[in-house]
């Protein structure tokens, strides 16, 4: 096939749909490298905890409002700052955020958690990561501090992600594998990393109750999680009787719009310390 393929004698040239940018993104890139995080915000989305139906924890989701582009999802700007060496940045900004915003929320919670969606290519810069996390964590702030990673992430030069996510627990910090059951890493592997969590995918949740295959998933998924030491978290729950379902799995923490969308972070305190769906039937 080598010998055909060069038989002609041409070089070989591969194209890709990055060769030919988007103009907004060109626009994007010029403007974060020009004026950095300040137009961007973080919203908090709260996870219940399904133990005590109370708040105990929340993550923080990233918005950008361009001037003139508009809201821009951080599903797109994201993976293009990832793709150009950029999204660094960010995610220091995020951190040192949420870890100002972790101490207010501790004031009322002492034992209040914020998790940090963290890029895989954060995690290829060698160990700075875990420095950036140290450094800030000189005065014991970081109590509380959680990071997720997404599937894809922590498989992806796997060795080397093991050695990070070791350090991280070592430093203190948990961290949660986002988007679970969207690659093809199963439990037993994703457990020989030093992770305390996994967050189902919505994708599973989503037809949980008309679908019994998928029910059926996510039942043994939450049990062998379990036994491996694991705690599940379901993201995207959207109504009370899916919310239910899970209690009686016995998934340890639920996040979604029924029962909260992202928000900032003083719409975040009057809901925390009281008990939400009183209803709700917990194991
Ligand atoms: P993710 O970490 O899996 O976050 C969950 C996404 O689902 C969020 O979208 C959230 O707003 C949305 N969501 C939550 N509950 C529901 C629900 O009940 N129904 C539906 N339809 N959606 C729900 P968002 O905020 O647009 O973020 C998308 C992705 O962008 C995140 O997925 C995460 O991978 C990434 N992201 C967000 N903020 C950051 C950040 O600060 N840093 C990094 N590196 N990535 C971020
Ligand atoms: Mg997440
Ligand atoms: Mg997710
Ligand atoms: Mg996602």
């Amino acid at each position: 096939a080598y010998a055909s393929a060069y038989a002609d004698g041409k070089p070989w040239c591969i194209y890709t749909p990055q060769l030919q940018p988007d103009p907004r993104d060109l626009i994007l890139l010029h403007d974060f490298r020009q004026h950095g995080t300040r137009d961007m915000r973080l919203l908090y989305q709260p996870k219940l905890d399904l133990t005590s139906g109370r708040i105990r924890e929340a993550e923080a989701l990233i918005r950008w409002h361009h001037p003139r582009l508009g809201p821009i999802p951080p599903g797109h700007f994201i993976p293009l700052l990832e793709r150009t060496g950029l999204v660094t940045r960010v995610t220091r900004w995020v951190i040192e955020e949420a870890i100002e915003e972790l101490a207010r929320c501790r004031t009322r919670d002492p034992d209040f958690g914020i998790s940090v969606n963290i890029a895989a290519g954060d995690l290829s810069d060698d160990a700075r990561l875990v420095d950036f996390i140290r450094d800030r964590g000189a005065s014991g702030s970081l109590r509380g501090l959680r990071l997720e990673i997404t599937e894809t992430g922590v498989i992806q030069d796997h060795d080397h992600t093991q050695r990070v996510i070791a350090m991280l627990r070592e430093a203190g910090i948990h961290c949660a594998v986002d988007d679970f059951g969207t690659g093809y890493a199963s439990l037993s592997y994703l457990s020989k990393f030093a992770i305390e969590e996994v967050k189902l995918d919505r994708s599973f949740i989503r037809n949980m109750l008309e679908n019994s295959r998928d029910q059926a998933i996510i039942a043994s998924t939450i049990e062998l999680a379990h036994t491996l030491g694991l705690k599940v978290t379901a993201e995207g729950i959207e109504d009370r009787e899916t919310l239910q379902a899970l209690a009686e799995m016995g998934c340890d923490t639920a996040q979604g719009y029924v029962i909260a969308r992202p928000i900032p972070a003083t719409e975040l305190y009057p809901l925390m310390g009281r008990r939400h769906f009183p209803s709700l039937r917990i194991d």
